[in-house]
């Protein structure tokens, strides 16, 4: 047994059925399993996954006020190379070359840092760290379009 299968916390549903062949939850288990990862008086490492989606809902408001009072094609330009290029760029150079998989060093700590602060932080490092070496670890296994479902409504596994 690989050692991500040793510290994945096993999803109520299980992962297999009782003939050992993967196990495909229902909408309604994985949305019961999305709410339970998030509840932070069951378990305290849920705080992480809790804390993230909490920034990622203060900040949908700014988003309708953007679309229904501030909504400019100028604005909408910037958001688009915003979003797609810097974020973008951000997400494969910071969290998946530097923090998953340790792909290069920096030399001065302020490029570091730099690289680390360029967008506004919403997603913890270690949610996308972990998540990603369960990518790497179980995209090629039976059963991945349902687990991608599952991230889908999970967005990231807690441990
Ligand atoms: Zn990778």
């Amino acid at each position: 047994m690989a050692f991500i299968d040793e510290i994945l916390e096993k999803p109520s549903y299980g992962w297999t059925d009782e003939k050992g062949n993967f196990y495909k939850p229902s909408p309604k288990e994985l949305i019961k399993e999305f709410f339970s990862r998030l509840n932070v008086f069951k378990n305290k490492k849920n705080w992480l996954a809790f804390t993230s989606w909490v920034s990622i809902l203060i900040l949908f408001p700014f988003f309708l006020l953007f679309i229904f009072k501030y909504f400019t094609w100028k604005l909408l330009i910037v958001t688009f190379i915003y979003s797609m290029i810097v974020m973008g760029s951000h997400g494969t150079v910071w969290y998946h070359r530097y923090c998953t998989h340790g792909a290069y060093q920096f030399r001065n700590p302020f490029w570091r840092w730099l690289t680390q602060n360029l967008v506004l932080k919403i997603i913890p490092e270690e949610i996308y760290v972990v998540s990603h070496h369960v990518h790497h670890a179980k995209s090629d296994t039976p059963g991945i379009r349902t687990m991608l479902t599952v991230v889908f409504y999970i967005a990231f596994l807690p441990m």
